[in-house]
């Protein structure tokens, strides 16, 4: 895979794809990630890459000559078609499900805005997705690229070894993750619940899928309408909340 990033900031990303997980993908040629300045493709004496807004009123917005040419150089020299993903507030919230539906992607380019915003005519004519990771408005897309693109990298395929594994990671299957616990067995009278220390796998299974199911009950009840549930789970759920609303 190859994911590409346009930002007037390339240096921010320096230290994010050389470390960790993302590091290590690149090291074992999973991934391709390159931070490119698209100020390089204004043709301008000075390089400008923004301007006013027409209409007038404060704040600069991205010009689109330079991003449509930084996109159609990436586009002509890459053997597949690319995923342009716009980062902007006004964007399509990321989720786990998308995060997983990019791995498909053999190319990714991502667009971190600055200032004000950008020319409409990137949104209409020149984008596939534009791609918010929540509701709040941050100063560039720098920090919601690495967001997304770490939580795309690490779902690739031979990326996360065995020490680590995203299946049960929370919104993997829909719910939060359960409790995780590790030695020593008691600290500071805490201690660690029994049924872990029982080897027990199939005790252990679903002692964790309750409380994935108990934890997602408790935090983020709304995720819960879109999880099948067996009847055993059904009726164990029911009588939870009876319980609590004794
Ligand atoms: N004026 C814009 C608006 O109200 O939608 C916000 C511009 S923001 C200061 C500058 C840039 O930061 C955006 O173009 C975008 O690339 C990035 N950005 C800010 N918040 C973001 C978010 N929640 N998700 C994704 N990108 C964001």
């Amino acid at each position: 895979m190859l994911i590409q990033v346009l930002t007037l900031f390339p240096e921010m990303f320096t230290g994010v794809f050389e470390s960790s997980i993302l590091g290590k993908a690149q090291q074992k040629q999973l991934v391709r990630l390159e931070a490119i300045n698209f100020r390089a493709y204004a043709t301008s004496k000075h390089q400008t890459v923004d301007d006013t807004p027409y209409g007038g009123g404060g704040g600069m917005v991205l010009k689109p000559e330079p991003i449509f040419a930084a996109v159609d150089d990436l586009t002509a020299r890459s053997s597949h078609k690319p995923r342009v993903v716009l980062m902007c507030p006004q964007g399509a919230p990321f989720t786990q499900q998308k995060a997983l539906e990019w791995t498909e992607e053999q190319h990714l380019i991502f667009i971190c805005g600055h200032y004000e915003g950008y020319d409409e005519r990137i949104r209409e004519h020149l984008v596939t997705d534009e791609c918010s990771i929540g509701d709040y408005v941050l100063t560039g897309g720098e920090l919601p690229a690495m967001v997304v693109i770490d939580s795309v990298v690490r779902l690739l395929p031979g990326v996360l070894g065995n020490q680590m594994s995203a299946h049960s990671d929370s919104f993997s299957d829909g719910l939060l993750e359960y409790p995780q616990y590790t030695r020593p067995q008691q600290y500071r009278g805490w201690p660690v619940p029994d049924i872990l220390l029982s080897g027990h796998h199939e005790h252990v299974n679903r002692w964790r899928r309750q409380q994935s199911l108990l934890r997602t009950l408790e935090r983020r009840p709304e995720l819960l309408v879109n999880i099948a549930l067996t009847d055993e789970e059904k009726k164990w759920l029911e009588q939870v909340i009876q319980t609590r609303n004794q």
